[in-house]
């Protein structure tokens, strides 16, 4: 084995080796944001946004806002704006930004 071909050997060795402990502590989160309990629209978050479930604003729903991530014909999803739950597809809140 030349050199170099050992230097590029050990250096992957080692990407292999910090791969390795990240794919770990993701196994390792709590389920994901998808799983996550639906927000409670009288929560006091909810209410300082006016949080629905179910929007009174057609064209504004939570599936097409920009801060929504949940998977495209999921009935609900994650927001940054609450973190740990989810929100519904078809929820609305002040902060609505619709997507580009
Ligand atoms: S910012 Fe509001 S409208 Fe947008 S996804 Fe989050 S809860 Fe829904």
């Amino acid at each position: 084995m030349t050199d170099i071909k050992r230097r590029k050997f050990v250096s992957m060795l080692g990407a292999s080796a910090a791969v390795i402990p990240v794919s770990a502590l993701v196994a390792s989160l709590p389920s994901r944001a998808d799983d996550a309990p639906v927000v409670d629209p009288e929560s006091a978050q909810a209410q300082a946004l006016q949080y629905v479930s179910e929007t009174e604003i057609p064209e504004q729903m939570c599936s097409n806002c920009t801060l929504y991530t949940g998977a495209e014909g999921e009935d609900k999803g994650p927001c940054p704006l609450f973190p740990g739950s989810s929100v519904m597809a078809a929820g609305w809140c002040s902060a609505y930004v619709p997507k580009a």
